[in-house]
């Protein structure tokens, strides 16, 4: 699995600092994607168990969340990731661009954002939005802490 971009972010899972991996080999080629660098498979840099560890490490005390930006196209990979990022005391959240993702893996997320990218319909931020933010324990969707209102 190979993650074009490593950062730290603080709005895209609301309440947690998310050590933030984007995940290359995004198939869906959505319209006016913000992201198609990430449409190829080995664009970036190989996603380690020790490189991926070590920044487990390194923001132990810092960050509260691991997000990927896709990568479920990986499915055993992603969760021998998200399983390390639990053991690590790490919240975990995925955003996808599919309606909906296996079990497997929704078994090993604290949170999930669903829906493609549509540019008329906007992003989370968006009342009309087709994506969702859903806190998989309780299945409550969140998109309203993404509204500015
Ligand atoms: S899911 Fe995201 S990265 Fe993939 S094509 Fe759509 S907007 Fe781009």
């Amino acid at each position: 699995m190979y993650y074009y971009d490593f950062q730290v972010v603080l709005q895209e899972v609301p309440g947690e600092i998310s050590l933030c991996f984007s995940i290359s080999g995004c198939k869906l080629h959505c319209e006016g994607c913000h992201s198609t660098f990430l449409w190829k498979e080995e664009n970036g840099n190989l996603l380690t168990e020790s490189a991926y560890t070590s920044l487990l490490n390194q923001y132990k005390n810092l960050a509260t969340c691991v997000l990927f930006m896709g990568g479920e196209w990986h499915q055993d990979e992603l969760i021998k990731m998200l399983q390390l990022a639990k053991k690590h005391h790490f919240k975990t959240c995925l955003y996808t661009g599919e309606e909906t993702i296996s079990e497997e893996i929704k078994n090993h997320l604290t949170y999930l954002k669903t829906g493609s990218w549509k540019m008329e319909l906007g992003g989370l931020e968006s009342e009309e939005t087709n994506q969702k933010f859903i806190h998989i324990q309780t299945n409550k969707n969140l998109n309203y802490l993404f509204h500015k209102n």
